[in-house]
């Protein structure tokens, strides 16, 4: 039946089985039935006491939620379930034959993929030097390499070379904001910031979110987020991005990406940023929300091959490269352990290359326990990475071994690297006081950051900084760029929504 609606070219949202068929096992029929719909949901019809179980084969199985039987009021147990199950089914976005054309290497190829992975569009990847369709479509002088890459859009367009915000505006995502003067600008749309919009904009301010790159932020780049509250079987990151911005939008919030704010400053009491086009928007108050980026590996010949074969963080879009390949993690903490379980599906072997003495100082018991029962993922402790093979591309790396106090070269096309993250801060330098790594200092922590217990140099309120306030009155900011924050999605969000409640207060305190 199944395989003939396949055939028939027709869809399928969910599919639930219940967990003992009279013929066959539940979760055994989903297993074969989702190889046929890759994209349905999954849900399972349990008893009350068989809901243990169903959860213990969550870990091992995508399974989105299960029912407990018999679902009893339904419009408690039985429909919400059902439309939410049906309505993240159907947001799967609706841009279809995307094309984009260029090497596997090309950095430039490399950071169209991500920004179209990371913005939940669906796009056909066409090697020049293997797909004939890709030379059809190039034309006779389309495949060198100053016409590199290319994307063909589903109307026939084709850019070459094309910027992140070209390619957005072919998209449809809003580049340039409609207002000049917003109630709370926030900058960064990770998960604070995404909170943060929610509850600003649902609480009657005027709302504008700018992301340099897409809605999610770093948890955008989770494959699957397993202690988030209320999400049981997972989420990834890219399925609470969406699920966050249709809610903003709900709201009425405006969210401009890709776009940067590149400066920040104060005139009286009104707060003033520009973005990289160069203009200027004004707010009565500002949520800094900027995050952390990643660490970069200091080794000889590495930065050459960024996005050539080397790459910071979990970039999901390269997964589909990884079939069959061996490839090499650097990093032992909870993101480096979930990029390892996620392309130990595509990959013939993934390597975990971990400074520390075991996996224990920094991940989760949880992602432990799923990599040790993974048979294509090794762990290599106490192992760093000391230099970095290949001209145009990555050949080889060089770990070496503090145990046996050797070096080995391995061949390899993909170095993943997950190795701490830093906030970027050093534009704020003027504006908001740091610590020493840049972290930005709110509340409490502002009298000891400037060490003699009092508030901070020009503060002149009478009154102390709210616990998210920084050191300038009116410029709040939440989740791991402050320092001292908790790096986790639910911390963050918690985060986000606090600051809009101390942002009212401020708003109240200055009489607008
Ligand atoms: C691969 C990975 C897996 C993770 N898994 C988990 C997990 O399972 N559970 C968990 O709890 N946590 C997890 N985390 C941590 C969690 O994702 C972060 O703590 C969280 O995303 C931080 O949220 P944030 O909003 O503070 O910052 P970020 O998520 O870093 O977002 C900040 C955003 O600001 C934007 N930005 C920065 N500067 C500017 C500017 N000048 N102009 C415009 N935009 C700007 C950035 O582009 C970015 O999108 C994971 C992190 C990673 C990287």
């Amino acid at each position: 039946m199944l395989r003939k609606l396949k055939h028939d070219e027709e869809g399928v949202a969910v599919l639930v089985a219940d967990r003992k068929l009279s013929d066959v096992d539940g979760i055994e029929f989903l297993k074969q039935a989702s190889s046929i719909f890759e994209d349905a949901k999954l849900a399972v019809l349990t008893t009350f006491e068989g809901r243990d179980e169903i959860i213990e084969t969550m870990k091992e199985f995508r399974l989105d939620d299960y029912l407990v039987k018999q679902c009893q009021p339904p419009d408690q147990s039985l429909y919400p379930v059902f439309d939410d199950l049906v309505a993240d089914w159907e947001s799967r976005p609706a841009i279809e034959n995307l094309k984009v054309i260029g090497s596997r290497f090309s950095p430039e190829a490399h950071q169209i993929r991500d920004f179209l992975a990371r913005n939940c569009v669906p796009f056909e990847w066409l090697d020049v030097d293997r797909d004939q369709e890709a030379r059809r479509l190039l034309g006779p002088s389309g495949s060198k390499s100053s016409q590199l890459p290319a994307v063909v859009f589903p109307n026939g367009t084709k850019l070459t070379q094309p910027t992140n915000a070209e390619i957005a505006k072919q998209i449809g995502l809003k580049v340039h904001p409609e207002g000049d003067f917003y109630d709370l600008l926030i900058i960064g749309g990770g998960p604070s910031g995404l909170a943060a919009s929610v509850y600003g904009a649902s609480e009657g301010l005027r709302t504008l979110m700018v992301e340099r790159h897409a809605p999610g932020g770093q948890a955008g780049l989770s494959s699957m987020i397993e202690n988030y509250l209320g999400f049981p079987a997972g989420l990834s990151g890219a399925d609470l991005a969406r699920r966050a911005v249709a809610q903003a939008r709900k709201f009425e919030v405006e969210i401009v990406s890709p776009q940067v704010v590149e400066s920040l400053r104060v005139e009286g009491s009104t707060p003033i940023v520009t973005l990289s086009d160069g203009s200027e928007l004004r707010s009565h108050v500002i949520l800094l929300a900027t995050g952390v980026q990643w660490r970069r590996l200091d080794v000889p010949g590495i930065d050459r091959l960024v996005g050539a074969g080397v790459y910071y963080g979990g970039t999901l879009a390269e997964a589909f490269f990884c079939r069959n390949e061996d490839i090499y993690i650097v990093g032992g903490a909870n993101s480096a352990g979930q990029a390892a379980v996620y392309f130990s599906r595509y990959a013939r072997t993934v390597t975990m290359l971990v400074r520390g003495e075991s996996l224990d100082e920094s991940m989760s018991r949880y992602l432990i326990d799923q990599i040790k029962n993974t048979s294509n993922i090794t762990v290599l402790v106490r192992t760093t990475v000391v230099e970095v093979h290949g001209k145009e591309r990555l050949e080889a790396i060089t770990i070496f071994n503090a145990n046996t106090n050797k070096k080995e070269t391995l061949r390899t096309n993909a170095l993943f690297i997950f190795i701490g993250a830093l906030p970027h801060t050093e534009w704020l330098k003027d504006v908001v006081n740091r610590d020493d790594h840049g972290f930005i200092l709110t509340g409490p922590d502002l009298s000891q950051g400037n060490g003699n217990g009092h508030w901070p140099k020009g503060w002149q309120l009478n009154r102390d900084p709210y616990w998210l306030e920084s050191s300038q009155p009116g410029i709040f900011v939440a989740g791991d760029v402050r320092h001292g924050s908790v790096k986790r999605v639910a911390a963050c969000i918690g985060e986000g929504a606090t600051a809009v409640q101390f942002i009212h207060q401020y708003l109240e305190s200055t009489e607008r």
